[in-house]
């Protein structure tokens, strides 16, 4: 028969695994500190309720935080070349600053951290300041052109603050980050391409409306026409104006003037339609896109 232990034994095992999961944790936190002197704390909460330890990675313009570091490694390879190839689309310097991403595993504390910041628990992502949270799953992960997406948000707000309209941040957001992503990786022998339905525009608000929205609509058939109507008038615009005009009408709307003012004085017609180009935004958003 085996002796029960005594107490005092009981006492010193347990104070001794209590000393060395407090060595462990002080590590591992340690570590991540060490790498991530100033996020916030929404990022810290991520960081510290993660069901598996993150390790950070740093490149050049970027820090990854991720489960796998092969992840963080080819994130970071991305991130690198992102970031310098948005700002050179956009026409604006590369940010100086290193933009913090996260790959959040885990339903549960996507949700949670969702609701701390008042975002929808399916939101893509949470991007604030110079962070980046990205839910870690399958489904998202399977979208190439998330990470150029939220840079490009980045290489915005670093660049303007927070005055770009969110139609042109969306608009662009999808319209160069797609761009870049394909960049990146036709330029590693991949192929990247993308087909989306045309959407029914009953729903659908006036150009008026939808460009002086400040946040998203509640409906989520609502969002989906928003994001693809600002990105068909985002390509639009650049279709009219060309490369040069384009940045220049971003960096005018960004600091504040009325879009429309900024893009009439740039087109070559002797007028501007504003019918017609409901119109056409509206045709555009019902064809199915391929590129
Ligand atoms: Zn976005």
């Amino acid at each position: 028969m085996t002796a029960l232990p005594s107490r005092p034994r009981v006492i010193a095992v347990s104070l001794l695994a209590f000393a060395l999961f407090a060595t462990a944790w002080s590590v591992r936190m340690c570590a991540i500190r060490r790498n991530v002197p100033d996020l916030s704390p929404l990022a810290r909460r991520a960081v510290r309720e993660s069901p598996e330890p993150l390790r950070a990675v740093a490149g050049a313009v970027s820090v990854v935080y991720a489960a796998d570091p092969r992840a963080a490694a080819a994130m970071i390879e991305e991130a690198d070349y992102a970031v310098i190839e948005i700002s050179r689309r956009l026409g604006v310097a590369a940010p100086t600053s290193t933009v913090h991403i996260l790959l959040t595993p885990g339903v549960s504390t996507w949700t949670t951290l969702a609701r701390a910041k008042g975002f929808r628990p399916d939101s893509l992502a949470l991007n604030a300041g110079r962070e980046i949270l990205l839910r870690d799953d399958p489904e998202q992960s399977a979208r190439p052109d998330r990470l150029a997406h939220e840079l490009t948000h980045f290489v915005l707000r670093e660049t303007f603050g927070e005055g770009i309209p969110l139609w042109l941040d969306e608009g662009l957001a999808a319209h160069v980050g797609f761009a870049v992503s394909r960049a990146f990786r036709t330029a590693r022998g991949r192929r990247m391409a993308g087909a989306w339905p045309g959407l029914s525009t009953a729903q659908m608000e006036p150009l008026e409306v939808l460009t002086s929205r400040t946040s998203l609509p509640d409906d989520a058939e609502e969002v989906r026409l928003f994001y693809r109507a600002s990105e068909e008038l985002v390509a639009w615009i650049e279709d009219r104006l060309g490369a040069a005009g384009m940045r220049e009408f971003i960096a005018e709307t960004a600091r504040g003037a009325l879009w429309r003012e900024a893009l009439g004085k740039r087109l070559n017609t002797s007028h501007f339609s504003t019918v017609e180009l409901e119109e056409e935004i509206r045709r555009a958003v019902e064809s199915p896109k391929k590129r």
